[in-house]
This record gives structure tokens, C-alpha cells and sequence, in this order.
């Protein structure tokens, strides 16, 4: 008897979804970090003129945004990765603070979800109130 009442069919399914997941994920920290293939900066038909765009500022925002979005990534790839790992040791679907199984109908629209959405809550609740920023 599985304690999370989640049947080998449905851990089974979860693995498969995670490792997409991860495979995605994974793919795009590759292509931000190596680039794919040849780094063009032509796709929005700018110029290449130095001289008439803040071309600096410019390039600042995007590689601001890209290290965002990298960061993002691979807080995702983490998250997908140890709720792997929880599958292996059977504690996949059970929330991390209560320890409650985690509603199946959320665990379907996040894979990856650490936590039961009433302990998620408070979760992000303290996170804001700590005064984090970003
Ligand atoms: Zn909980």
C-alpha cells in the first residue's frame, strides 16, 4: 500500500511527465549557456549601427533578462530533478512541511510541486514577508 495513493500507473506516468520535463529544461540551460549555433542579432531587422542605438543598454536588458530566465530554469530543473529522486524513495506526492499527500489534480498541473497548496502558501507568504527581493 502506497502511503501518497498514487499506484505504480500513476508514478509511472509522473516519471515519464518529470523527465520530459527535465529533458526541456535541461535543453534550454544548454542552449543559454553555449549558445546554439551562431548568436545573431538580426531577428528583429535592427541595425547593427553602433553609432545610432544605445546598443549597450540594449544588450544589458537582454542578458539581464536572459540570466533571469536562466535562473528560473534551473530552479526548475532542481525542483524536477529531487522530485525524481523522491519517486525512487517513495515520498513523491507527499507534501515536504506537513507531510500530507499533495491533491492529485495539483500534482497534475505541477509535477514538481514540494508542497500541498495550503503549506505552498505560507511558504511563498513567509518568503514576502522576509523582505525578499525578486
Ligand atoms: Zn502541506
Amino acid at each position: 500500500m502506497s502511503p501518497t495513493g498514487l499506484d505504480a500507473a500513476a508514478r509511472e506516468q509522473f516519471r515519464q511527465l518529470l523527465q520530459e520535463m527535465k529533458r526541456t529544461a535541461a535543453d534550454a540551460v544548454d542552449a543559454r549557456l553555449h549558445g546554439d549555433g551562431e548568436h545573431r542579432h538580426d531577428e528583429a531587422g535592427l541595425p547593427l549601427h553602433k553609432e545610432e542605438t544605445d546598443d549597450d543598454a540594449a544588450a544589458e536588458t537582454q542578458r539581464q533578462a536572459d540570466v533571469a530566465h536562466l535562473a528560473r530554469t534551473a530552479t526548475a530543473l532542481h525542483e524536477i530533478e529531487s522530485a525524481l529522486a523522491r519517486l525512487d524513495e517513495g515520498s513523491y506526492g507527499l507534501c515536504i512541511d506537513c507531510e500530507e499527500a499533495i491533491d492529485l489534480r495539483r500534482l497534475q498541473a505541477h509535477p514538481a510541486a514540494l508542497r500541498c497548496a495550503a503549506c505552498q502558501q505560507q511558504f511563498e507568504g513567509h518568503r514576502l514577508r522576509a523582505g525578499g527581493r525578486g
